[in-house]
C-alpha cells in the first residue's frame, strides 16, 4: 500500500512537471529543488536505517540458522539436557497449545566466560529451526534517554521480521551480558535510562503470546545472575535457568577432541593427559590450546602437532607468551633456586605432581613450576591445604637458605599462600575453629601469619636437609632452562 501511494505521488509530480514545461514554464529550479530533496532524503534514510539496526548488525545478524549443533558442544551434558528439554516446548508447539501450556519466553544461561553459552544459544536455534538474532547487553547502554528502550523494541521487531523473511516459525533472540541491561533497577548511576531499557525488555517479553504465528524465545547469558533484577527472573519471563559450568575432565577431553578435528596429531599426543592437566580451563581456553599447538607446529614447519606443541600451548594459555626478558646472571641463579625450591617441595608434598619447571620468563612470571592434578579436585583436607602453602613458600625459603635473603620474586607466591590460609580459616580448619565471616581483621591477619610461618618452618627444615637436591636442580635448570616432570623426578631420584 505504502509503495503504491509513493508511486502515485511520483507519477503526479512528473505529470505536473511535464504540464508546466509544455505550458512554457522554466522548470529548472523545480528540478534542482527536487534533486536536493531526494539527496537529503536518501542520506537521512541511510542514517536511520543503520542506527535502527546497529544493535544487531554490529554483532552480525544471522538470518539463516546457525550451523552449530549440540553435538559440537563438548561436556555440559546436564546443561544440554536441561536446555533441550526447555526447547522442546517450541518444537512440540501443537501439543503445548493443545494442553494450554503458557509459552516458554525466556531461558537464562548462567556460567563463567568461555564455557559455551553462545554456542548453546546457536545450537538451540538449529535444534528448533529458528532464526537467530544476537545482541549484547552493552549495546543497549546509551547516554541518551530512551535510546536503549528503542533498541530493545527494534530487536524484537527485527526477530519477527527476519523469521517471516526466512519463512521460519520461530526466532531466538540471544542477549549476551544480559546483566548489563537487566541489572537490579535503581542501582545504576544513570538509572532512569537503564530502568527504561529494562522495563521495555520486560514489556516485550510479556508481549510474547501463544497465539502469535512466530514463536519467540529470548535466551539471555550472564556470569552474574545475582545482579539481575528479580522482575526478569519471575515465572513467565526468564523462568528457566540453565547452569553452564566449567567442564570436568571428561568434558575437557570431549572439547579437545572437537577442536582437534581436522588437525593432524602425532602418535605421542595423549589428549586425555592434556584434559587431566587443564583443571579450571574453559572451553574457550581449550579451543585456544589446540589452536596454539597447531601454530607452534607450523612455526617449527612440522606436518603434525606433537605432545611438546601441546605442552607449550597449555603453558602459553595458562601463563602468557614467552618473553624476551633477559635477567642478569645473578637473577637467573636466584630464579633457578627459587623454582627448584618449589619443585622439590611439590614432589615432597605430592609425589609425581610436577608437570614442568622452567626459568624462562612467560607472562608475569620470571620462571615457573607447573603442577598437574591426578584428578579434578573440589574438596581439600587441612593437610592438603597446608601442603599447598608449603609449595607456595618453598621458592622464598630456597632463596633464603642459599642467598641469606628473600626477594620480591615471591610476591605472587605470598598472595597465593594468603588465599589458601584464608580458606583454612574460613572453612573452620584453623586453631580458631569455626569463625564468622566478620572475623576482626587483626585476628585474621595474625592467624594467616601464624599458619604461613608454621609451614615455612617445615619447608626450611626439609630444604636444609636436602640442600644437595636444590643445588643439583638449580644447576641443571641454569643449563637446560626447562625440565619436564619426568626429568625432574629422575634427577631427584639420583640425588637422593
Ligand atoms: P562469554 O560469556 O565470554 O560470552 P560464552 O560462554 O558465550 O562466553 P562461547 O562464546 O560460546 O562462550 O565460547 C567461545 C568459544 O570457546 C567457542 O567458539 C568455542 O570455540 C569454544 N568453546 C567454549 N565452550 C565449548 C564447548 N563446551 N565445546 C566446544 N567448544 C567450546
Amino acid at each position: 500500500m505504502k509503495l503504491a501511494l509513493k508511486e502515485v505521488l511520483l507519477g503526479t509530480a512528473l505529470a505536473i512537471l511535464v504540464f508546466l514545461a509544455v505550458r512554457g514554464f522554466d522548470i529548472t529550479p523545480l528540478i534542482l529543488i527536487a534533486a536536493m530533496v531526494l539527496v537529503l532524503k536518501f542520506t537521512v534514510d541511510n542514517r536511520s536505517q543503520s542506527s535502527r539496526f546497529d544493535v544487531i548488525e554490529r554483532k552480525g545478524v544471522s538470518t539463516t540458522i546457525p550451523q552449530v549443533a549440540f553435538s559440537d558442544i563438548g561436556g555440559q551434558d546436564v546443561a544440554k539436557r536441561e536446555f533441550k528439554e526447555a526447547l522442546d516446548f517450541i518444537r512440540l508447539d501443537q501439543e503445548v497449545r493443545a494442553l494450554g501450556i503458557r509459552p516458554l519466553k525466556g531461558i537464562l544461561l548462567v556460567g563463567p566466560p568461555g564455557t559455551g553459552k553462545t554456542l548453546m544459544a546457536k545450537a538451540a536455534a538449529n535444534y528448533t529451526n529458528s532464526v537467530f538474532i544476537a545482541a549484547s547487553g552493552s549495546q543497549f547502554v546509551e547516554m541518551y534517554a530512551g535510546v536503549g528502550a528503542k533498541r530493545v523494541r527494534q530487536l524484537f521487531k527485527k526477530a519477527y521480521s527476519e523469521a517471516e523473511k526466512a519463512g521460519k516459525q520461530a526466532a531466538i533472540i540471544f542477549i549476551d551480558e544480559i546483566d548489563v541491561l537487566g541489572a537490579k533497577r535503581g542501582k545504576n548511576v544513570s538509572h532512569m535510562e537503564y530502568d527504561q531499557t529494562l522495563n521495555e525488555l520486560l514489556t516485550q517479553i510479556d508481549g510474547i503470546t501463544v497465539n502469535q504465528n512466530i514463536r519467540l524465545l529470548v535466551v539471555g547469558a550472564t556470569n552474574r545472575a545475582d545482579l539481575l533484577d528479580s522482575a526478569l527472573l519471575r515465572p513467565g519471563r526468564f523462568d528457566r535457568i540453565v547452569k553452564v559450568d566449567l567442564p570436568d575432565r571428561r568434558g575437557r577431553l570431549q572439547i579437545l577432541k572437537i577442536h582437534a578435528k581436522g588437525k593432524p596429531l602425532a602418535d605421542d599426543v595423549d589428549l586425555d593427559k592434556v584434559a587431566q592437566s587443564t583443571f579450571g580451563f574453559s572451553g574457550a581456553h581449550l579451543e585456544s590450546i589446540m589452536n596454539e599447538a597447531a601454530i607452534q607446529a607450523l612455526r617449527c614447519r612440522r606436518q603434525q602437532i606433537t605432545n611438546e606443541d601441546l605442552r607449550e600451548a597449555v603453558e602459553k594459555v595458562m601463563l602468557g607468551e614467552r618473553l624476551e626478558r633477559t635477567p642478569t646472571e645473578q637473577e637467573r641463579i636466584r630464579i633457578a633456586y627459587h623454582e627448584a625450591g618449589h619443585a622439590v617441595i611439590s614432589e615432597k608434598v605430592n609425589a609425581g605432581s610436577v608437570a614442568s619447571v622452567t626459568i624462562v620468563s612467560r607472562g608475569n612470571a620470571l620462571g615457573y613450576m607447573r603442577q598437574h592434578e591426578e584428578d579434578d579436585r573440589y574438596l581439600y583436607t587441612k593437610d592438603e591445604l597446608l601442603g599447598r602453602i608449603q609449595v607456595c613458600m618453598a621458592g622464598a625459603m630456597a632463596e633464603e637458605l642459599v642467598f641469606g635473603q628473600r626477594s620480591t620474586g615471591s610476591l605472587g607466591d605470598i598472595e597465593q599462600a594468603e588465599k589458601i590460609a584464608k580458606k583454612v580459616i574460613y572453612s573452620g580448619l584453623s586453631d580458631l575453629g569455626v569463625v564468622s565471616s566478620e572475623l576482626p581483621t587483626m585476628t585474621l591477619s595474625r592467624t594467616i601469619n601464624q599458619i604461613i610461618q608454621e609451614q615455612e618452618c617445615i619447608v626450611r627444615e626439609y630444604l636444609a636437609a636436602n640442600i644437595n637436591k636444590l643445588h643439583i636442580l638449580a644447576e641443571v635448570l641454569l643449563e637446560q632452562e626447562k625440565l619436564s616432570g619426568q626429568e625432574l623426578r629422575g634427577i631427584l631420584h639420583q640425588s637422593a
